[in-house]
């Protein structure tokens, strides 16, 4: 039903989120609710580094629900956050995701980084 194929949704509250994110890890989280039909609307995506949980409470307050996924390094999760802001397009993310400061990864699916990429450093 879920095309994101992310966990979820969870409440995101405090208690929610501790009980679903239960590793200190890399991640892409989607922040959104569930209407009456059932489905869960996305209205914004995102990725820690390195601490989903610590990043999805920073988020208490600013929508209802969540869903997460995992991901083994950063880049990983930088690679699946541009993909979901692709396919999804959420309201709530005016810009493209940025990638952390001092890499030149690129994004999969378009050349935003292309010429930011050979200028840095
Ligand atoms: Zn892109």
């Amino acid at each position: 039903m879920s095309k994101t194929g992310l966990c979820g949704p969870y409440r995101l509250t405090f208690e929610a989120i501790d009980c679903a994110v239960t590793r200190v890890s890399a991640g892409v989280y989607a922040l959104g609710h569930t209407a009456l039909d059932g489905r869960f609307y996305v209205n914004h995506v995102g990725r820690a580094d390195n601490d989903l949980r610590r990043k999805l409470r920073d988020h208490i307050g600013s929508a209802n629900m969540f869903k997460y996924e995992y991901l083994p390094t950063s880049k990983q999760a930088f690679e699946r956050e541009c993909v979901l802001f692709h396919d999804i397009n959420p309201p709530g993310n005016r810009v493209h995701p940025d990638r952390p400061r001092g890499t030149t990864w690129t994004c999969p699916r378009c050349q935003i980084f292309a010429q930011s990429g050979q200028a840095a450093r």
